[in-house]
């Protein structure tokens, strides 16, 4: 009887469903399903139930309406690039894909902002603003794919944060569906404004789990003219830190085993002759091609004179700028061949990072020798990424994670410093947040979705046994 009253339940879901987003954007194909089941994360694949496609913010809105009024969990995603598995489906959620969003709405060509759907990709609105002169500065590895939504939903990070700051800061609105339907549009286009609370930091990183980001605001920068980029061998992350005092744009640190995987992983020719302990990848942008690329290469050769800098690579050319970029890109690769894996983007006090560092190799390869532990980040920001794998088990997945974030929490550091939590880092949240911030984040769930219907169980648990299951 209860699997009738289920078919029958769902049969009636799918029907209202359809009657507003129209047959197209309702489906259950087995093969749509199939590619809507996972993110980037070692999470084990789910199929949704239903993928539901809407085309428009107000059907974004409609269908979480209808969702509420079922009681249907529901999970949300963007471009599935996440690496936290908030946007895997869980058994019995139908997935709400934000891929259909794709239009860029209005482009304030004399201010420098832009109102996006939640669907455009990264990339897509790269090079759409480029194109006209103008430049937004969020940049990262899965730019072809992850969408400015999930961005958003992520508060995601990348290359530029030293210049530019995360994604919250380059939000200027936001437009969210409530989960019970409501459309809170709040595309705000003024940099400065004083109006009370400012709701959309609410919805900037909660990972879908407040509301579903439809359309964003962004602001953007002057198209730089020129970009210089420069690979630096150092002997040590001392050196990087008194150099990366001169740098203005990108700074990204790559230890040699991560250098060595990624020459490998690519077939990469080597950069230099010899192997050094710590790389530097920095990149500046400016607005004077000549005086800019003279400005970088006093600086590296002040570098070299005062033995900051061991040796060096200065792009003459895009492309060798590219070939330059190849190696820290080589993550994606790194990604696949280490599965499964363990990755882990934690932010670090500098002062505390070299030894950071060291003794969480230590310890990896002294429980892991068999594995591969490579160190790399964005480290101008503090934010330091581990890739470890493969492994054979989730327990021994589960015990990386315990070696490295209780050292974390011993630095004082955060368990995520762009990633967020998904499902992935729940169990360990409360190594960077206290009780009090943890209840607070449980309040605002059950306020704005009382019915659990938006990426249940991501990020912290509401419900007690969920609570006393995850923190076993
Ligand atoms: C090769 C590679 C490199 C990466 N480099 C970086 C990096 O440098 N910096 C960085 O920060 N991240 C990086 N990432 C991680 C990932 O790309 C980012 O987290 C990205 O912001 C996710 O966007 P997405 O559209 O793919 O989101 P998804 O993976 O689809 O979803 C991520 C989370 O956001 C939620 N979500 C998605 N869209 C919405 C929406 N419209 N409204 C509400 N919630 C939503 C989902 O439910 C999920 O919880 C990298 C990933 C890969 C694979």
């Amino acid at each position: 009887v209860s699997e009738a009253i289920m078919q029958s339940h769902f049969a009636e879901l799918k029907e209202a469903l359809t009657r507003e987003l129209g047959i197209a954007s309702v489906t259950v194909d087995v093969g749509v399903a199939e590619s809507h089941s996972g993110d980037w994360s070692e999470v084990a694949h789910e199929k949704p139930s239903l993928v539901l496609f809407p085309r428009t913010p107000a059907q974004v809105a409609a269908a979480l309406q209808i969702l509420a009024s079922f009681g249907q969990p529901a999970v949300v995603q963007g471009g599935l690039t996440g690496l936290a598995g908030g946007a895997t489906p869980r058994s019995g959620e139908v997935a709400l894909s934000l891929v259909k969003l794709n239009q860029i709405e209005e482009f304030d060509r004399i201010g420098g902002s832009i109102t996006a759907q939640a669907g455009v990709t990264l990339e897509q609105l790269q090079t759409h603003v480029e194109s006209e002169g103008w430049f937004f500065p969020l940049d990262l590895g899965a730019r072809g794919s992850c969408q400015i939504g999930g961005n958003a939903a992520t508060n995601a990070g990348g290359n530029r944060v030293i210049r530019y700051g995360t994604m919250r800061d380059l939000i200027l609105g936001i437009e969210v569906a409530l989960a019970d339907g409501r459309l809170l549009t709040m595309l705000n286009r003024v940099t400065k404004n004083t109006t009370g609370i400012d709701l959309k930091h609410l919805f900037i990183g909660a990972e879908g789990t407040l509301g579903v980001i439809t359309r964003v605001v962004l602001k953007l920068a002057p198209k730089p003219v020129a970009s210089n980029t420069a690979l630096c061998a150092l002997e040590s992350f001392e050196a990087a830190t008194r150099l990366i005092k001169e740098m203005l744009s990108a700074f990204e640190v790559m230890w040699s085993d991560f250098m060595t995987a990624a020459i490998k992983s690519g077939d990469f020719k080597a950069p230099f002759a010899d192997i050094h302990p710590v790389y530097v990848l920095v990149e500046t942008l400016g607005s004077s091609p000549e005086s800019d690329s003279q400005a970088l290469e006093q600086v590296l050769e002040r570098a070299l004179e005062d033995e900051i800098v061991s040796d060096v690579v200065v792009a003459q050319s895009l492309d060798d700028a590219h070939r330059l970029w190849e190696y820290r890109e080589a993550i994606g690769e790194l990604l696949s061949r280490l599965k499964p894996y363990a990755a882990f983007d934690v932010g670090i006090p500098m002062g505390s990072m070299d030894r950071f560092v060291a003794s969480a190799r230590e310890s990896l390869t002294g429980i892991f020798p068999n594995q591969q532990h490579l160190f790399f980040g964005h480290i101008g920001d503090g934010n330091l990424h581990v890739l470890s794998g493969p492994y054979a088990s989730s327990a021994e997945l589960h015990r990386v994670e315990e070696v490295v974030y209780a050292a974390v929490g011993e630095v004082a550091g955060c368990i995520s410093a762009e990633h967020g939590i998904g499902v992935v880092k729940k169990e360990f949240l409360h190594h960077s947040r206290s009780e009090d911030e943890l209840d607070l984040m449980r309040s605002l769930k059950t306020l704005l979705d009382p019915k659990l219907i938006l990426n249940r169980g991501r990020v912290i648990d509401t419900d007690a046994a969920s609570r006393a299951s995850s923190e076993k």
